[in-house]
């Protein structure tokens, strides 16, 4: 008898009928002798629409009350897959992240799962139950509802999978596995057979949202077996594990990210210290910093630009304008204006010239960069925000992704 969690992402329960589609999957596989544990995102876009309805009586909420409600969206799920199940004429329960043991550090919007107690996930699939966790949240020290980052659902699937030894976790969503890039912007992308947990783990970071990049970080460090499914066919995922098979590509895949922006801090004095003041203001209120530029000096001042994620970019701004004179800068400014488009592959370490192959497929479709970043195993370059698209589907031509190996 295996252990199985089975996570379905907000389309895949969208409605009545597809939480009745899923229930009968969940079924099926737990009448073949399995042990079943599901986990659940919020329905379609429910997430986005609780969002809205905070925005309407509040725009700058308290991120403990933004927790409280976004996490009744999972809820509404595991209750109506309960019901389904039981309809089918199997034993279902629903748990809320708490319920299910999932403890978190603080951090409101954006927690962290430390620990996880199994007990009672256990207990109850041993007294023959299918257990339905809701996706996404957690609980922390203080008993407060927390949740783990748009996209957190596979985060939950993971760390169970992991905490309760789990023979296989299967994450199902809308595509049928992992692509060279985005199915949606590059239609000819192709479907991975597998690909490797660090690949992965950029891919995700770099703005794939097929996967939350936790989950891929926890299935890394644990070796959680993970595959990437469609909840509408039975087409072969994608496996994400520790090594692929002898890689004949150099590049795997394709990403972008808009979800971000540029601050730049204009002519700081070109002195020891200025980098370390600015970005341990940052760190000091978890402002996560990514790609960082700095201008050679002229006189005795440089600028230093960086990118973060949108959503901090107000607060980033506001409390770099009250350190203006701590720093030693002259100004600030910002732009949305921007995107991140990265290429990935844990080939390219030893293959000279791939930087150059993709900024000349850059240049080819005429495509401005701004900032460049490298890593072993990733190349991101900062595009006009409007041309990630484009700069997408000219640098996955480029690479012939969509050729078959
Ligand atoms: P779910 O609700 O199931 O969690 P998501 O919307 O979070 O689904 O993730 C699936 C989506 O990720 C796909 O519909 C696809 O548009 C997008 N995506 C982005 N990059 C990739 C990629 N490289 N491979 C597959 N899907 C990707
Ligand atoms: N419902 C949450 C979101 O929309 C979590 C998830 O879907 O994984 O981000
Ligand atoms: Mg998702």
């Amino acid at each position: 008898m295996a252990l199985i969690v089975q996570k379905f992402g907000g389309s895949s329960v969208a409605n009545a009928e597809r939480v009745l589609n899923v229930a009968q999957r969940v079924v099926d596989i737990h009448q073949q002798g399995n042990q079943v544990v599901v986990v659940l995102s919020a329905q379609g876009d429910t997430t986005d629409e609780l969002i809205e309805k905070a925005m309407e009586i509040n725009e700058k909420p308290s991120k403990r009350e933004m927790d409280m409600l976004l996490s009744t969206g999972e809820q509404i799920s595991i209750s109506l897959m309960s019901m389904a199940i039981a309809k089918l004429g199997f034993q279902a329960i629903s748990l809320t992240g708490y319920q299910a043991g999932i403890f978190t550090d603080g951090t409101y919007s954006n927690a962290r799962i430390e620990k996880i107690d199994g007990s009672r996930v256990r207990s109850e699939l041993d007294a023959g139950k299918i257990v339905i966790v809701a996706g996404f949240q957690g609980m922390n020290k203080n008993g407060d509802i927390t949740t783990l980052g748009r996209g957190g659902s596979d985060t939950t699937a993971v760390a169970l999978a992991a905490a309760l030894q789990a023979d296989f976790c299967e994450i199902y969503t809308d595509v049928d596995g992992v692509y060279t890039a985005d199915p949606r912007v590059v239609p000819n992308a192709r479907k991975l057979r597998d690909v490797s947990f660090d690949e992965m783990l950029e891919l995700a970071c770099m703005g794939a949202r097929v996967l939350h990049n936790r989950s891929v970080e926890l299935a890394k460090k644990y070796n959680v077996n993970m595959v990437v499914r469609s909840s509408l066919n039975d087409h072969e995922g994608t496996l994400v594990r520790e090594v692929t098979e002898m890689e004949k590509m150099m590049i795997k895949g394709v990403a972008y990210d808009k979800d971000i922006a540029r601050i730049s801090i204009i002519a700081v004095r070109d002195i020891p210290g200025v980098a370390f003041k600015i970005f341990k203001l940052l760190a000091d209120v978890d402002i996560n910093v990514d790609i960082i530029l700095q201008s050679i000096g002229r006189g005795d001042t440089k600028d230093i630009s960086f990118t973060i994620a949108r959503s901090q970019l107000v607060d980033a701004v506001d409390l770099i304008n009250k350190n203006l004179d701590y720093i030693g800068a002259k100004e600030v400014n910002f732009t949305r204006d921007v995107a991140k488009v990265s290429i990935v592959g844990a080939g390219m370490a030893n293959h000279p010239g791939v930087a150059a192959a993709m900024f000349e497929a850059l240049a080819e479709a005429d495509i401005n960069i701004h900032m460049i970043s490298t890593s072993e195993i990733k190349i991101s370059c900062l595009v006009r925000w409007d041309e990630a698209e484009k700069a997408v589907q000219a640098i996955h031509k480029r690479f012939g992704l969509d050729k078959e190996i």
